[in-house]
């Protein structure tokens, strides 16, 4: 079963510039799929649609059963419950504590207090950081503080976890911890992972399904992939 179908998909930004075209993606319930391609290929511009931060051109996109660029402004809020997003920054509110920064959006559904602490405290010891709860972002390293947003992204169980660049900001040794987590994350919970990535190095060791993206256009897909050096 597809989580996520995308056909015939061109955007086309307010300035004129073309960032996908003619995109068609299908990525299976359970999936760990790896968008790679130059800076500027479009990854970013995907990611963005299937979150509805951005609205394709022309096309259809699909996420878990919910047509995304038809949906309302009104009810992207269904879309987004359905979904967890890492960014390379991290976006962790600094006045807040760990627990705090993870419990926030749970806060918001009205959810009641005492499952969100379950939850919450679940979803940090998944992440390894269950000795830190009181801890403010500034007092993390990078890879703890990305450890925070990936619980806050999977707190509340989430059908697709989409990450930019998640490994941007860290070293090589962190990156690998990083996707490791994400990887069993996927294993151990069945979310579908989207992750748009330049890091060479993680790509080649995972051997996930690689989706190849050049200027706008997906050009390759590998089944068990690595970064193909010759296409960039
Ligand atoms: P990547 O994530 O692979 O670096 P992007 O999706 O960010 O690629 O960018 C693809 C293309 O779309 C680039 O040419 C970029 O300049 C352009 N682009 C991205 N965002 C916008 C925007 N908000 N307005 C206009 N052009 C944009």
């Amino acid at each position: 079963m597809d989580l996520i179908r995308v056909k015939n998909v061109n955007k086309r930004y307010k300035n004129g510039v073309t960032a996908i075209y003619d995109l068609n993606l299908n990525i299976k319930k359970g999936d760990f799929v790896f968008l790679i391609g130059s800076s500027g290929s479009g990854k970013s511009t995907l990611i963005k649609m299937l979150y509805r931060e951005e609205k394709p051109s022309s096309g259809e996109i699909i996420v878990g059963g919910i047509n995304v660029a038809k949906l309302r402004n009104a009810r992207v809020y269904k879309l987004r419950r359905k979904l967890g997003i890492v960014f390379q920054d991290y976006r962790l509110l600094p006045k807040m504590t760990v627990y705090e920064n993870v419990a926030f959006a749970l806060e918001c559904l009205g959810e009641r207090k005492n499952e969100i602490r379950v939850k919450v405290l679940k979803a940090l010891e998944l992440v390894g950081l269950k000795g830190k709860v009181h801890n403010y972002p500034d007092q993390l390293s990078g890879g703890e503080q990305q450890r925070v947003a990936i619980a806050r992204a999977i707190v509340n169980e989430p059908k697709l976890l989409l990450c930019d660049e998640p490994t941007g900001n860290l070293d090589p040794e962190m990156s690998l911890e990083i996707v490791k987590l994400i990887e069993s994350i996927n294993k151990e919970t069945k979310t579908t992972v989207v992750m748009a990535t330049h890091d060479k190095e993680i790509v080649n060791k995972m051997k996930k399904h690689v989706v190849v993206l050049k200027d706008g256009r997906l050009i390759k897909e590998y089944e068990k992939g690595k970064y193909d050096d010759e296409i960039f």
